[in-house]
């Protein structure tokens, strides 16, 4: 597996998918593979995020920092500083990269924040959250998911992120009010419990299904009378929020 894993660091700009999953051999001259990484995720940041207007510093600083490849399956770590979503285990996705920038800076993330995040996945997202703000709070309908998300986030010693497993949709009354709410699976419509869930002043950023077929991201602010005003950011992808029959 380890051999495997260091071959297939190799791959970091640009190569196929196919060429990643058939390359075994050992490379004696291998050099530390963290320094790819390291690079690979620079210029992720300059190419993909910056480029297309990101400009929040501790968001382009968070995203140079979080190890993305800790965070999607062995057979994708050569891919995992590309300009695309990558699966996780179970059938469900990692964000690309500009998507999980462009959310966290729509929240205006600031150190003394607690944030619930909805759709934990691979934890990558809650662990870019968490060098953002104070802590995350984050649901995950799978149980594998949650529970792999949670032992990742452990061995990477990343200890302000609160995993979860449960429906979303009905937020975390516990740990409630949030100074912000980021949903990464779309929705039919706003959660009502999310947006009761959310400080007056909060953000709730979601995808959202519209009716010309296609999701858009969306920013709701709550204002202080408990009012919401809507923004559109742009039209995305993302996989159903499912609910528990
Ligand atoms: N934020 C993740 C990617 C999320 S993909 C990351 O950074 O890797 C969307 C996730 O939402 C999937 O893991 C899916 O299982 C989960 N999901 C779908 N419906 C949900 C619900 N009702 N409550 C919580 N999680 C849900």
């Amino acid at each position: 597996m380890r051999r495997y894993f260091k071959a297939t660091t190799h791959l970091v700009f640009g190569l196929t998918l196919g060429s990643a999953q058939c390359t075994s051999t050992p490379d004696t001259t291998y050099q530390p593979q963290h320094l790819d990484f390291e690079e690979a995720r620079t210029r992720m940041v300059d190419e993909q995020i910056q480029a297309r207007g990101i400009r929040n510093v501790r968001v382009l600083e968070a995203m140079r920092t979080v190890p993305r490849h800790e965070f999607v399956p062995e057979a994708y770590r050569g891919l995992a500083y590309e300009d695309s979503p990558l699966p996780t285990r179970s059938g469900q996705t990692i964000s690309q990269p500009y998507i999980v920038a462009l959310m966290t800076e729509s929240i205006d993330p600031s150190p003394g924040q607690r944030v619930l995040e909805v759709g934990t996945g691979s934890g990558y997202q809650a662990a870019v959250l968490a060098k953002l703000v104070r802590d995350v709070y984050t649901i995950e309908i799978l149980p594998e998911l949650a529970k792999s998300a949670a032992e990742r986030l452990e061995r990477l010693k990343i200890s302000n992120v609160h995993v979860r497993e449960g429906d979303g949709y009905l937020g975390w009354p516990e740990q409630a009010p949030f100074d912000s709410i980021l949903v990464t699976a779309a929705a039919g419509e706003i959660p009502e419990p999310l947006v009761e869930q959310l400080k007056p002043g909060g953000r709730l950023v979601i995808p959202v299904n519209t009716n010309q077929g296609y999701q858009s991201l969306q920013v709701i602010e709550k204002d202080v009378n408990g009012g919401k005003k809507i923004r559109d950011l742009i039209p995305v992808r993302f996989v159903p929020l499912v609910r528990p029959r």
